[in-house]
């Protein structure tokens, strides 16, 4: 069955809502332009409905949160989900030992939150756009640590509609993974625990944004690093450095440009599409097994 097919069984479930042929270019953080089925699912209880019917008409998705960690191919294959849960910010107005929060919930939010209570953990994610889900999903970090250190449960909807609870373990996440989600499933929110107040979080907050502010492109569209800096395969030195090092900064193919500010970021810089990022990262990875040997693996995901 197809999406239009679709169309009529999810006209039936309420705080559900398709959109077809969308231009979906301001839904990733690097604008690829992008075209493709977009589903906006805006409850928890209209997810645990949908999931099924998708199931049931094998209709497979991806979900998006920011897209910050995503490239957009020019016409998708498969639809788009996402998710637009209600977020009361008036909850955020005083400090909690524990926070339930929903997947849509922007990471931006938190860490005014933050920044304003000096909330000891919470440093770990300054400066990552992104919705909490995706950075579960991804474990999200920074120098500072990663989101799991701050994650006690992840809750999930399964394929066939039914939740569960995600007690979070050691073994449950590692570099820029996470290991409990199976195919289908979907992060709808999750219980972060925070290790005190301290002022001198919010100092460090900030002066981690600064700095990233100085180092990073971050009022371009980029999806972030493009290469992994895992510590466990690292090679000497980061991929940003090596790029800068073959003297790849600021090469330009097509309309996307290696960031003269950081090497490990792309930039479209203006009009870009999938073709032209994917050629970029393969000629930068042909350069750097030719000239140093090496290969890193991208951190973006390309699917
Ligand atoms: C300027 C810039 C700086 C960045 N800096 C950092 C950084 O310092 N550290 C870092 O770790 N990342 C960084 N990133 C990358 C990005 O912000 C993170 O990977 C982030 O976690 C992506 O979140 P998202 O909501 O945009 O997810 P998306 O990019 O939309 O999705 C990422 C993956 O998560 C899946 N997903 C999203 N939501 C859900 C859900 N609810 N349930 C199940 N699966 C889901 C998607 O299907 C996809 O596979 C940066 C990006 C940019 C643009």
């Amino acid at each position: 069955m197809g999406i239009s097919s679709l169309s009529k069984l999810v006209s039936e479930i309420k705080e559900v809502e398709l959109e077809e042929s969308k231009d979906l270019t301001k839904y990733s953080t690097m604008r690829l332009v992008a075209v493709g089925d977009l589903i906006t699912v805006k409850s928890l209880l209209a997810l645990k409905k949908l999931l099924p019917v998708l199931t049931k008409t094998n209709i497979e998705f991806r979900v998006i949160g920011w897209g910050a960690n995503q490239l957009l191919p020019k016409t998708s294959d498969l639809p788009y989900l996402m998710l637009s849960f209600p977020f009361e910010k008036s909850y955020l107005d005083e400090v909690h030992e524990e926070y339930i929060l929903p997947a849509s919930v922007s990471l931006s939010v938190l860490s005014s939150h933050a920044v304003k209570n000096g909330l000891k953990g919470w440093e770990v994610f300054t400066g990552i756009p992104a919705s909490l889900g995706g950075a579960l999903f991804m474990n999200a970090g920074t120098n500072l640590g990663e989101i799991c250190n701050i994650v006690k449960e992840v809750f999930v909807v399964n394929k066939l509609g039914i939740e569960r609870k995600v007690i979070v373990k050691e073994s449950s996440f590692s570099y820029r993974k996470n290991h409990f989600l199976e195919k289908g499933d979907v992060i709808t929110g999750a219980k972060l625990i925070h290790h005190g107040q301290s002022p001198e979080i919010t100092t460090q907050i900030k002066d981690y944004l600064a700095l990233r502010n100085r180092t990073q492109p971050l009022k371009e569209s980029t999806c972030g690093c493009i290469f992994k800096n895992d510590k466990k395969t690292n090679k000497v030195c980061p991929a940003g450095m090596f790029i800068d090092i073959i003297e790849m900064k600021g090469f330009i193919n097509k309309k996307i440009q290696i960031s003269p500010k950081h090497a490990n970021f792309m930039v479209n810089t203006g009009g870009a599409n999938f073709e032209d990022i994917c050629e970029t990262i393969s000629i930068v990875q042909k350069e750097l097994k030719l000239q140093y040997g090496v290969e890193f693996e991208t951190e973006v995901k390309l699917k």
